[in-house]
């Protein structure tokens, strides 16, 4: 009997080189990068050096159609869990995929966000800048990992290892899961882990231009708050996008009577309506007002694969 999206695909060049994890359907509703894996595990790349493992995340998530089963998966790959994590089917594939991540130097995490009109961008820390300028990506996300533990690049942050999250659009956008495939083969050439891209991919990137531009800024924006709501009923105001500024004293949502503001000014990411309390309602972030110098390629060594070489001294 066929197990649908149980499959692992591991692939090793001839030389040594980094191990890459690639994951998607964490959330088993975020379908673009769940199709972009699909496509490379069926037409895997060439390796010449290195070692990549495609793995998806929550199989019965996937073949649901739902974010989850019982848990966030992606708030369960840390140590301090409650009894009801732990018996969870989530729990089960955390464990699995934490075997994958402890034999790789860097995992890539492709996700989509439930906003519609959301960005491409990255949810890393700053040892794995240089890894972006492949990336289609234009924002990025820092210092999660306090408000949102568990998560596959917390967990490689974590162990001094490089865990990068990509939101690839709106979960039902038409081109998130090019963009999706995109990040894939672009770290690998970034890597040096494959020969050459291939045609398909290349003109890709050519469609893809405006978000590619090689010496282009980054937008850094730092986590600095999460809002997790009191009461049952938990109502926005308002559709927020991410990364949506949001005024001083602004009324943002409802928390069954209570009006959620704040005295300060903040952009608002993943807001959404929740229905039983103590739930992730939204993200508060602050941008950093000097833009993230010009990204050069990162300076990776053409011979053996030492995670720490794009690390700052
Ligand atoms: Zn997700």
């Amino acid at each position: 009997m066929s197990r649908p999206y149980q499959g692992i695909v591991e692939l090793a060049g001839a030389r040594p080189g980094p191990s890459l994890t690639v994951l998607a359907g964490i959330h088993g509703n975020e379908l673009p990068g769940i199709l972009a894996l699909r496509r490379m595990m069926r037409r895997p790349p060439q390796l010449r050096r290195g070692r990549l493992t495609m793995l998806y995340g929550n199989p019965r998530a996937i073949l649901l159609g739902r974010r989850q089963t019982e848990q966030n998966l992606n708030r369960l790959l840390r140590d301090d869990l409650t009894r009801s994590q732990r018996r969870s089917y989530e729990y089960e594939r955390a464990c699995l995929i934490r075997q994958y991540l402890d034999n790789s130097d860097l995992c890539l995490d492709l996700h989509a966000s439930s906003t519609p009109g959301s960005p491409v961008f990255a949810i890393t820390e700053k040892p794995a800048f240089p890894l972006l300028t492949r990336l289609p990506v234009r924002k990025v996300v820092t210092n999660i990992d306090p408000f949102e533990p568990g998560s596959t690049d917390g967990y490689m942050n974590s162990r001094g290892k490089l865990g990068i999250c990509v939101e690839c659009g709106f979960l039902g956008d038409a081109d998130a899961a090019d963009l999706a495939e995109l990040c894939v083969w672009n770290l690998l050439d970034e890597l040096d882990m494959i020969e050459r891209l291939p045609t398909r991919i290349s003109s890709l990137q050519f469609i893809q231009a405006d978000n590619m531009l090689p010496r282009r800024k980054l937008e850094l924006y730092t986590v600095t708050g999460i809002y997790k709501n009191r009461a049952k009923e938990f109502r926005l105001t308002r559709a927020y996008r991410d990364f949506q500024p949001v005024s001083p004293d602004e009324i943002i949502a409802k928390d069954g009577d209570l009006r959620v503001s704040f005295a300060y000014p903040f952009h608002v990411l993943f807001a959404q309506d929740r229905d039983r309390p103590g739930e992730e309602c939204f993200l508060q972030l602050q941008k950093e007002l000097k833009a993230c110098p010009p990204l050069r390629p990162a300076p990776l060594p053409r011979g053996v694969w030492r995670p720490d070489c794009c690390r700052e001294s």
